[in-house]
């Protein structure tokens, strides 16, 4: 709350508008811009917002990913999983960490995905069984995409505040599952 108002006071853009404009840059296809745009925002919120950085640095790499940048991808990647690790965040590691993998294979970079996962089991905790099998859980159908920022949302991925509402990552916007 206070880093919000003093934020504001500073005369700095709110977070949202940029965060729509980084959304719909992916969309259009403008990844190269995108990346940019989505590691600012990452970078600003590791002050401000640390929950938010690490979907921030995961969709910057996706879109050098898309953009040709396979070792800047790398990079933002590793800040994804270390911080959701540092964060003690283990289940949303696990699914984003998998997601991350899998969409690596699915562009043919094998080295990245396996270097990918080396960074994921590094972050793991001791025991993690439970975890995992947590993680894997299914859950409700939401939008496609947040109402607040249009974000695209990823159920097995969401944050849920309980049965019925996950929060969306990027923005925290409360949103309700699709009955
Ligand atoms: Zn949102």
């Amino acid at each position: 709350m206070f880093r919000r108002a003093r934020r504001f006071l500073r005369g700095d853009p709110p977070v949202s508008p940029m965060l729509q404009r980084a959304h719909q840059m992916m969309q259009a296809g403008d990844f190269a811009n995108a990346t940019l745009a989505f590691h600012d925002l990452a970078k600003k919120a590791e002050e401000a917002a640390p929950e938010r950085a690490p979907i921030l640095y995961a969709e910057a790499g996706r879109a050098c990913i898309l953009s040709g940048q396979n070792k800047k991808a790398i990079a933002h990647f590793r800040s994804t999983l270390t911080l959701l690790g540092t964060q003690g965040r283990f289940q949303r590691m696990e699914r984003m960490g998998g997601r991350i993998i899998q969409e690596l294979r699915e562009h043919g970079l094998t080295a990245e995905a396996d270097e990918v996962a080396t960074v994921l089991k590094h972050n793991r905790p001791q025991s993690d069984g439970d975890e995992i099998e947590k993680a894997l859980k299914k859950r409700p159908l939401l939008p496609t995409h947040c109402p607040s920022c249009g974000a695209a949302l990823r159920p097995d991925e969401a944050e849920w505040l309980d049965e019925a509402t996950a929060e969306c990552d990027y923005c925290g916007s409360p949103v309700r599952a699709e009955a």
